[in-house]
């Protein structure tokens, strides 16, 4: 169900389950509410269990006066409150201790979101609060102060980050991809120093021509067109579900036939995107009044290119993102089955997966089935989409697996002999 049509009630509880179920709160911790149109604040409770929430234990403030629910509100209500006092446009905030951003806080210091063009669009500039004492009002007023300077994600000094939103979608998006930032950095960290991408080529990037492709007419769907629009529904669900992608990030598309296949919306909650979101593209135009990914004329290009190659799965899963945000070229001769799913994978220069598309689409191939995107994602291909699929979780665990051996030692790459041993036995060519 779309959050458009939920109840607060319902709301708060979906989005706090899914903050809770990605670890990224305590039982305890973090708090969230939504203004209505009548001003009343809904709020997550104080001192009870953020894992069992339900509807019942949302409480309703009409100023300082609790008109429905049966525990008191979160103790930090005054900063939700000071919020809404200072930004009318905000509707919707989240506080929450995820590790990630609270290493960031303890080291006093704002992560840089630059290093991702679509973490710059969901999260803006993010804003910095001075401590203060949990649930007092003057943390209320740090935190005002900033949103009232526009921030729209505010790091808390020695506590956390607060997000707010239009929308608790919007908050909740900006806050994953914050989170999603704080990780990668953390990760890049191992690995070298994180690169940032300047203004121009964040403008660059959101030009985007998917807007401006010709439209056409889907007539009756075919039974085989039904099937893979729910393939491609369990697989990107299943990719959030497993933290490959996150709400505002990742794209899967699958070829119908020839020139014509199916790829993700823009803009789009994945967990939430449902078979009728998947836009049909045939002979470069998109079915009426549906935006696809940004990223649809790639892969039509690797379509148009490869005959063999069937479907394409693009994501920034966290562990990959730490190499391609340091240009770190990630080795897959760590272990047999990595190299021989992954082959090479070379590194892309920022920009050309929205400017050289037809040069690059001729660089992929069953012998370079999977690249590297600087700055941005990997992009897996494969005959079909489970083995696309897989390739993208072989990548990430393969990056999880060098980012974590480099604490524990230097890593032995399989040597050349033992590669080419590896390709004849397994046909690679
Ligand atoms: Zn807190």
């Amino acid at each position: 169900m779309k959050y458009e049509y939920m109840h607060p009630r319902e709301q708060l509880v979906t989005i706090m389950h899914r903050v809770y179920g990605y670890g990224m709160t305590t039982t305890s911790g973090g708090n969230i509410s939504i203004r209505d149109e009548s001003g009343d604040i809904w709020i997550t409770p104080g001192g009870t269990d953020k894992g069992a929430m339900t509807e019942a234990d949302i409480v309703r403030v009409r100023g300082d006066t609790v008109i429905e629910g049966v525990h008191p509100p979160s103790s930090e209500l005054p900063f939700h409150r000071a919020m809404y006092e200072v930004r009318p446009d905000v509707q919707a905030v989240l506080h929450a201790h995820p590790a990630a951003l609270v290493a960031f806080s303890l080291v006093r210091t704002i992560p840089d979101t630059s290093i991702i063009p679509q973490a710059r669009a969901v999260c803006g500039e993010v804003g910095y609060a001075a401590y203060a004492i949990p649930g007092s009002e003057e943390l209320g007023r740090n935190i005002a102060s900033a949103f009232e300077k526009g921030f729209d994600t505010v790091l808390l000094e020695i506590h956390g980050v607060v997000a707010a939103g239009h929308d608790l979608l919007e908050a909740f998006q900006r806050f994953e991809t914050l989170d999603f930032c704080a990780r990668t950095l953390i990760n890049a960290g191992v690995l070298g120093t994180a690169q940032s991408l300047g203004h121009e080529q964040i403008a660059q990037f959101n030009q985007g021509k998917n807007r401006t492709l010709p439209e056409f007419d889907a007539r009756a769907r075919s039974s085989a067109e039904l099937a893979v629009r729910r393939e491609m529904r369990e697989f990107i669900h299943r990719a959030y579900r497993q933290r490959l992608m996150t709400s505002t990030e990742g794209t899967v598309s699958e070829r119908l036939n020839g020139n014509s296949f199916l790829i993700s919306p823009y803009g789009i909650d994945r967990a939430n995107l449902d078979e009728s979101d998947f836009v049909h593209i045939k002979d470069g135009k998109r079915e009426r009044g549906l935006i696809p990914s940004r990223a649809v004329v790639l892969h039509r290009e690797i379509y148009g290119a490869n005959s063999s190659i069937n479907a394409i799965v693009s994501a920034q899963s966290p562990a990959v993102t730490a190499f391609t945000v340091t240009g770190t070229p990630l080795e897959s001769a760590t272990i047999p089955e990595s190299y021989i799913e992954l082959r090479d994978m070379p590194l892309i220069a920022f920009g050309r997966q929205f400017s050289d598309e037809k040069a690059l689409a001729a660089e992929i191939s069953a012998r370079t089935p999977v690249v590297l995107l600087r700055n941005d994602a990997i992009l897996t291909t494969g005959k079909n989409l489970t083995e696309a699929y897989d390739r993208l979780e072989v990548a990430e665990f393969s990056a999880n697996a060098i980012l974590n051996a480099a604490k524990l030692g230097s890593v032995r790459r399989i040597g050349a002999q033992e590669l080419e041993a590896i390709r004849e036995k397994f046909a690679l060519g």
